[in-house]
């Protein structure tokens, strides 16, 4: 439904409507609870995202029942490699795999099972302010009106100004920026995700189709300014010039741009109000767990909106702030050790090729990133195997 008034009280209001907002909506509305959920475009827009979907998201859309739909339009991934100065290390992701799914056909997907789950959807409704009584929060005001609500989530994404509204944001500029787009290559693409560590920026292509990948490119803010102005023609010339992609490969749409990250809450709820999704914190694009993020921690935010609106209490929402920050944990930790390979080429080469020669240990690491394996896991040789190679 577009803009309209609104005219009654809800349990929640749920301000974005892509992964983690709908997926919260689902769950709420699957709990009984009456749902609106606002989202400020008026039809699906696109946004900078790798587009690779790890296990435990690929999971979570099988517990919404999204699966079979899902699978009919994405590819499936059966790992990751690493490359850095010609070192190749592989690893199989554990969990049954991953996919490579286009976010223009997975958010719709996800935002429509919302409304048939009994959510009030309205499209092109933007939040603007937040509307107190007392120590909490009695709904949100919008372009379309005020809207009720015993509970407020925010879902709206890294520069959440549902999280700035509440005061939850850290004052901390980050100084990383991602920029994707789509391309067609000559040739087949294989079943990984496929992470280049180069100077001054990573590369990651990841197949969301037969012959069509999702290229996304990670970079810091002086590397950033080179793109100012001229994204697209720049984009594109670094994607030619790279070994892995070829001078046959199609720009298939214009490149989009996020960040800075990291961006991060003091702590992801407030009174009435709880954070989701992006807008709960978000470390950095290289570990490629947001959208899985998103969708678990949705199901922990929902449980923890349920309890609340039975017993009146936080203490499931401070719950939900502790199981959110074991989930983003070890991703966080390995995306910081990622970064700093980054960012010393040398130091990338010899960590990949020792990878290369230890493929469990490299198995381990992705298996701990993407949620499937704990950091207990890890053993004295593996990280001799990271070290040293033996
Ligand atoms: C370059 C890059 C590459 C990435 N690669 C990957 C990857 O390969 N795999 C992966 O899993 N993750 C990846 N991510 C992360 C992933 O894209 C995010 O974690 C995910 O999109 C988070 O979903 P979300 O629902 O929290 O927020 P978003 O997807 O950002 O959605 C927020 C929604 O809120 C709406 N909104 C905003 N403000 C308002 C308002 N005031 N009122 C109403 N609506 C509003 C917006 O229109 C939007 O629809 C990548 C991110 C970047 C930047």
């Amino acid at each position: 439904m577009e803009g309209g008034n609104f005219t009654r009280a809800y349990d929640a209001v749920v301000v974005g409507g892509s992964l983690a907002g709908a997926a919260t909506a689902i769950h709420l509305a699957e709990a009984g609870h009456s749902v609106v959920l606002l989202e400020h475009s008026h039809e699906y827009k696109r946004k900078a995202c790798g587009e690779g979907l790890f296990p435990q998201g690929v999971r979570e859309l099988g517990r919404l029942g999204l699966l079979p739909a899902v699978l009919e339009q994405s590819v499936r991934l059966a790992g990751v490699r690493f490359h850095a100065g010609g070192a190749v290390a592989a690893a199989t992701m554990e969990g049954g795999g991953g996919l490579g799914v286009r976010r223009k056909w997975l958010d719709p997907l996800v935002l429509s099972r919302a409304e048939s789950a009994g959510v009030e959807v309205r499209r092109g409704v933007t939040a603007r302010a937040l509307l107190p009584d007392g120590p909490r929060l009695r709904g949100v005001a919008t372009d379309s009106g005020d809207v009720l609500a015993r509970v407020v989530v925010g879902a709206d994404g890294l520069n959440s100004r549902i999280r700035r509204l509440a005061g939850l944001d850290v004052k901390r500029r980050g100084s990383r920026y991602g920029i994707s787009g789509h391309v067609r290559l000559n040739r087949p693409l294989e079943p990984f995700v496929d992470v280049h560590f180069e100077r001054g920026y990573e590369l990651y292509i990841t197949p969301v189709g037969k012959q069509e990948a999702n290229v996304a490119l990670l970079l810091r803010k002086p590397a950033m300014h080179q793109f100012a102005s001229r994204l697209h023609a720049r984009y594109g010339m670094v994607l030619r010039a790279h070994t892995a992609l070829d001078d046959a490969c199609e720009l298939l749409d214009e490149p989009l741009a996020a960040g800075p990250f990291v961006t991060s809450c003091t702590r992801p709820w407030r009174a009435n109000l709880v954070l989701v999704g992006d807008a709960a914190g978000f470390f950095d694009g290289i570990t490629g767990e947001g959208m899985s993020v998103a969708l678990v921690s949705a199901r922990f935010c929902a449980a923890a909106v349920d309890s609340y609106l039975g017993a009146g209490d936080y203490a499931a929402f401070r719950e939900y702030a502790a199981h959110r920050s074991g989930l983003v944990r070890n991703s966080n930790m390995l995306a910081r050790v990622s970064l700093t390979l980054g960012s010393r080429p040398p130091l990338a080469r010899m960590a990949v090729r020792n990878l290369q020669r230890q493929p469990r240990t490299f198995e381990k690491l992705v298996a701990i990133n993407s949620g499937e394996a704990s950091l207990r896991s890890v053993r004295p040789r593996d990280l001799m195997a990271l070290a040293t190679g033996r």
